[in-house]
């Protein structure tokens, strides 16, 4: 039987390097739907689409095309760069988040790729939505502050150039976007295990939700 493995949170939670080395230590495929989000913000303002516009996204999201190829992502047969990590980016992914077609869209793709597979997905709504019967649920936290002074070391080590300040807002206005929209909210699942992150350092959380895997 396949053991997929949903671990949701806010955005800077740790979700991302958490989901990697755990699904590095297991041998698992590895599933970032945050970026899949990121691929359609980024791909509908530049078509300069209005996320009230819902006909012309379901026109244009027929038109891309996502594949997922060992881990990585191609856009309409185009492998994505840093380009999709910028705050601004961030900001235009959790806005289009909030349409259903793109939610229904994504969702769909993302349950197509976990099938059957031993695989560690990470994102907002994936114990909720996309994977409700997932073998383990994690729900990953920990505080704004903390949040944002570790999305600015992973951008600033990346040569991304940002500013402190930019990034805690952007947080702060995301974790209201996400945890406020009407379509499948930022929360955790009823059976999810809550893990605080803030005091506990990487290799701390990922040892945690091993053994949880392990039992
Ligand atoms: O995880 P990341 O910060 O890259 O996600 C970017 C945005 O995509 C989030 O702020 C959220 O609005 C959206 N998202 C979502 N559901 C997911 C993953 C991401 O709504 N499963």
């Amino acid at each position: 039987m396949p053991c997929r493995i949903a671990i949701d949170g806010p955005a800077g939670s740790g979700k991302t390097s958490v989901a990697k080395l755990l699904a590095k230590k297991l041998g698992f495929y590895y599933l970032d739907t945050g970026a899949m989000y990121r691929i359609v913000g980024l791909y509908l303002k530049n078509k300069n689409i209005d996320e009230k516009s819902h006909e012309e996204i379901e026109k244009e999201l027929k038109k891309l095309n996502i594949q997922f190829k060992e881990g990585h992502f191609l856009v309409n047969g185009k492998e994505v760069s840093d380009e999709i990590r910028t705050p601004e980016v961030g900001i235009y992914a959790s806005r289009f988040a909030s349409v259903p077609i793109v939610r229904k869209y994504l969702t769909e793709l993302q349950r197509k790729i976990s099938l059957n597979e031993n695989i560690v997905v990470e994102g907002r709504d994936i114990g909720t939505v996309v994977i409700p019967d997932a073998e383990v649920k994690i729900f990953l936290t920990a505080t704004q502050e903390a949040r944002a002074k570790r999305r600015y070391k992973e951008l600033t080590n990346r040569g991304v150039k940002v500013n402190f300040e930019d990034i805690l807002n952007e947080i702060i206005l995301r974790d209201k976007q996400d945890s406020e929209r009407e379509i499948a909210p930022l929360m955790k699942a009823k059976d999810a295990i809550e893990i605080d992150s803030t005091e506990y350092s990487l290799e701390e959380v990922v040892d945690m939700i091993y053994e949880v895997v392990k039992e």
